[in-house]
């Protein structure tokens, strides 16, 4: 069905494939990008698909000041049999429109922002790479775009996506990491914008980063915003543990972002009748289960990487070793049988996965 037109632009002059080995992360773009505009009075509209490059925005822009920006993140994936396919895109579009209503932007209808992500994707998909654990990444987000300091709920927004061909997360295998866990700042509070996935989240979130990193490890574990006692994330991935022969997944509170890795990796665990639990966790029970040994494994999870090992957790100075600073079992599980459904090497027995035609 078609929702409404969408143009399209091509550019004059295609761009040559970058070598996949020098991927990295976001730092080249495809040759187009998806933009449409939204005003109280028309809706959506002037969807288009463009040459890549440069916005022009009023320097009054409302996104440039108070922080209206929303995001989304997936990946469109090369199988085996050449056909380029997506996971899950309909969670990351009811996800958006979720943050959307926090920071009072439009939404889009979910039949139409479909319909957008699969004709963008089609345009872009020669972009894919193939090599081993490399994807092609959709970055869709939106901003406010008032042309007026006024603080207000947005009038005038504009939605887009740009694609980015990304390399390997694992490329010289799947190696834990150290974590902090931080005790001063906080990410988010109930009531905030912790469950939406905005810029401003991040841009509160990198001074934690950094102090992290001058200590040598490589993200924070965040508490919650209240009592900073309570387990909520691990840097921008969701965090699970195994203690006891048990998983257990932190609640999705109000403050935590409810991540689409961290749903399928509790449908998996479940479908496979392995003990799940979601439930508030805290720090001190954590740090017990270092202490006693019933801390089997921890890892994070989110679409950049699926699941990333935590090989050691440091607290107030202290330093506990999880699992031997190796990969367990569990996360190694979730981890073959994720990247297997993505890029469609085991059967997709859930229905997660859009084939782009
Ligand atoms: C995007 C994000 C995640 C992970 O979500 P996925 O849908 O699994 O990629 C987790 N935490 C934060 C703060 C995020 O922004």
């Amino acid at each position: 069905m078609i929702f409404m037109e969408i143009k399209f632009e091509k550019a004059e002059t295609l761009k040559a494939k970058p070598d996949p080995s020098t991927l990295g992360f976001g730092k080249i773009f495809t040759d187009h990008m998806f933009m449409m505009e939204w005003n109280k009075e028309t809706g959506w509209h002037d969807a288009r698909i463009v040459p890549f490059g440069y916005l022009s925005i009023h320097p009054a822009s409302t996104c440039l000041h108070y922080g209206s920006e929303i995001f989304e993140g997936l990946k469109a994936y090369r199988r085996a049999d050449g056909k380029v396919q997506l996971f899950r895109p309909i969670e990351n579009i009811r996800r958006m429109n979720n943050s959307a209503d926090r920071l009072c932007l439009p939404k889009i209808p979910e039949d139409m922002a479909m319909e957008i992500y699969t004709k963008f994707v089609e345009t872009e998909q020669d972009w894919t790479p193939s090599a081993e654990g490399t994807s092609l990444y959709l970055r869709p987000f939106m901003f406010g775009n008032d042309e007026s300091l006024g603080v207000h709920a947005v009038h005038n927004a504009t939605f887009m996506i740009i694609a980015s061909p990304v390399g390997s997360y694992y490329k010289e295998g799947i190696n834990p990491v150290k974590i902090m866990i931080e005790s001063e700042d906080v990410r988010a509070v109930v009531g905030g914008t912790g469950e939406a996935k905005c810029g401003g989240n991040y841009a509160a979130s990198n001074r934690a980063g950094e102090r992290a990193e001058q200590k040598g490890y490589s993200q924070v574990l965040w508490l919650d915003g209240v009592e900073r006692k309570y387990i909520e994330e691990v840097g921008a991935m969701n965090v699970m543990f195994k203690i006891n022969g048990e998983v257990v997944a932190p609640m999705l509170t109000g403050s935590i972002l409810p991540g689409i890795t961290r749903k399928s990796c509790l449908e998996v665990l479940r479908n496979e009748g392995y003990k799940v639990v979601e439930r508030r966790i805290s720090v001190d029970e954590l740090a017990e289960a270092m202490q006693n040994g019933t801390l089997e494994e921890a890892w994070g999870t989110g679409t950049a990487a699926v699941v990333s090992p935590i090989g050691e957790l440091c607290y107030k100075d202290m330093k506990y070793t999880v699992n031997g600073g190796k990969i367990g079992e569990v996360t190694q599980h979730l981890y073959d049988t994720l990247t297997g459904i993505q890029w469609g090497k085991i059967e997709d027995t859930y229905g997660w996965t859009l084939p782009i035609d």
